[in-house]
């Protein structure tokens, strides 16, 4: 059986005690073990600390760059093999495989392009120098530094790759040390990926280390340098935001969380138009990647009540067609949810939402896979739920069903009435609007832009162009208010700042420019 080993202290840990096992959604075999018992939290923060920042530090942000830029190759290079990871543990098709890997491997060339553009050595200014007197001889300026501390990162279960790589890339392009933490269950493609960095030599020593298992007390260590960024659940992050530590420190924590997101049909838009069909296409794929377990997946569809029976109609007919299976075999379209635990949570949260409405595709039980043994495997099909009454479907608006269920709701065509219904979810990642009405957008934001991290407009220019809601892009914002956490996650340069602390300096203008402009130290 193989033994998941942590990568602490420079030296990898095989845990010979506490071990739980990773398990094969498709088929429920046990194709792995791991636990971090045994680790030193203390030795491994020291080693972040002591070795791995300062290293980092000593680097310009086009060195670091150029870090990122060998992960994401090394990562390339063993791309095969990751994929088939990924569909082992995750259950994931070779698409879905693909969004999480490549996407991940995409993240890191991104920074590593960002970081050669930068100048200033290894620290970051911020915006122009401005004069704070009269005579023009006293100035200030914004300078972005590293903090001197480590970066803990909590990831989910569903992005293993994309979760690890996105959040490595801000904080080692910062010049912060990485200890990273995948959700258990799924950790298997995480720590193969950080096995190959560490295999090819890419980063100096204690600049990233890897826990398979349990944080242990880890948590209760940190300090006020430090910064933890978490993805998961709201219910976990509201436990570990109130830890005693993290409080006592003003640790630095940012939150990525549930978000019950919402696709949006303009009245504009015409049964059967273009923009209609990539509304369709783009629901039925937001619902079925990586068998909806995505935190921007869609779980509520929003319809003018006069395009209600077409979308119904389409909706049922495409996601009915989805072959649901192992995805070791070709025909199938989606994959099996990731343990046992999801599946559960995932029936619970169908019978739930039938509180406020009816299911019209599903059973809202567990199927057989195609490919895979009756009785065996954690499936779901894709499910459809209506509600009659949007805005009092309360348990719609606040339950999220990690899992390919979706829910349509009717709304009277006015972009206020639709934002109200969309902000009831209390602060989602995104929103995506369907419409080329520009008068009807500009409603919708003045009444729903502050609930969402994003809002992701189709419409007949971006045709064949845009990725689908579901993909968080680098160049801009991850991360939304309220239940879905209130992170700030890429955006560029934003991502970054998270690992850095902004410092005013006031003086003299010539000093401030030599000091913040990268030349050599006392030229
Ligand atoms: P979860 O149960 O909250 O776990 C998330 C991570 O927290 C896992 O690594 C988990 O480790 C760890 N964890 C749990 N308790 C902890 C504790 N006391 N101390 C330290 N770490 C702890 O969430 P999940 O089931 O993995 O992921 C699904 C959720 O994530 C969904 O709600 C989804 O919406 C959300 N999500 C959000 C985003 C986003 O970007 N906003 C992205 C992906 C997923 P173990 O696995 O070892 O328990």
């Amino acid at each position: 059986m193989k033994i998941l080993k942590s990568y602490v202290d420079g030296r990898w840990h095989e845990p010979a005690t506490g071990l739980v096992p990773l398990i094969d959604p498709s088929t429920e075999e046990v194709i792995a073990q791991t636990s971090s018992e045994g680790v030193d939290f203390s030795a491994v923060l020291q080693c972040a600390r002591q070795r791995g920042g300062p290293a980092l530090r000593e680097m310009s942000l086009a060195e670091r760059g150029t870090l990122l830029k060998a992960m994401s190759k090394a990562m390339r290079e063993s791309r095969d093999e990751l994929l088939d990871l990924s569909r082992l543990n995750n259950g994931t098709t070779l698409a879905d495989g693909s969004f999480d890997i490549d996407g991940g491997g995409a993240t890191l060339a991104y920074y590593a392009g960002l970081a050669r553009g930068l100048e200033g050595g290894a620290l970051m200014a911020d915006g122009e120098e401005v004069p704070l007197s009269r005579d023009g001889g006293f100035w200030g300026r914004h300078l972005w530094v590293p903090r001197h501390g480590v970066a803990v990162h909590i990831n989910a279960f569903n992005f293993p790759v994309w979760g690890f790589a996105e959040k490595a890339a801000a904080a080692l392009l910062a010049g912060m040390p990485v200890i990273t933490k995948p959700g258990t269950s799924t950790a298997l493609v995480a720590q193969r990926c950080v096995e190959i960095i560490v295999d090819a030599g890419i980063l100096p020593d204690g600049a990233l280390q890897l826990i398979c298992g349990s944080t242990g007390d880890l948590m209760g260590q940190l300090g006020p340098q430090d910064v933890v960024a978490f993805t998961g659940s709201a219910a976990t992050a509201t436990k570990l935001r109130q830890g005693e530590q993290l409080i006592a420190a003003n640790c630095r924590f940012n939150v990525e969380a549930d978000s019950l997101n919402a696709a949006v049909l303009a009245p504009d838009v015409e049964s059967g138009s273009p923009v209609f069909e990539m509304f369709l296409e783009d629901i039925v794929r937001e619902v079925t990647q990586k068998a909806g377990q995505k935190c921007t997946a869609v779980r509520r569809i929003l319809s003018p009540q006069s395009r209600s029976a077409d979308v119904r109609e389409a909706l049922v007919a495409r996601l009915e067609a989805v072959v649901t299976g192992n995805p070791a075999d070709e025909a199938v379209g989606m994959g099996p949810l990731a343990s046992a635990q999801q599946l559960v949570d995932a029936l619970e949260g169908i019978g739930e939402l039938q509180r406020d409405g009816r299911l019209i595709l599903g059973s809202g039980k567990r199927a057989d896979g195609v490919g895979s043994p009756a009785g065996r495997g954690y499936f779901v099909q894709p499910t459809l739920l209506e509600a009659a009454d949007a805005n009092g479907a309360t348990t719609v608006h606040q339950r999220e069903v990690f899992a390919p269920v979706a829910t349509l709701l009717h709304y009277d065509g006015g972009a206020t009435a639709a934002a109200r219904t969309m902000s009831l979810a209390g602060g989602t990642l995104v929103t995506s609007l369907y419409s080329d009405d520009e008068g009807w957008l500009g409603e919708f934001l003045d009444a729903g832009a502050s609930s969402t991290g994003r809002i992701y407009i189709g419409s007949e220019a971006t045709i064949g162009e845009g990725p689908g809601s579901g993909a968080a892009m680098p160049q801009t914002l991850h991360g939304g208010p309220g239940r879905a956490g209130g992170g700030e996650e890429l955006g560029g340069l934003v991502g970054v700042q998270l690992y850095m602390q902004r410092v005013a300096l006031q003086g003299g203008q010539g000093l401030l420019r030599r000091l913040t402009d990268g030349s050599p130290r006392g030229d």
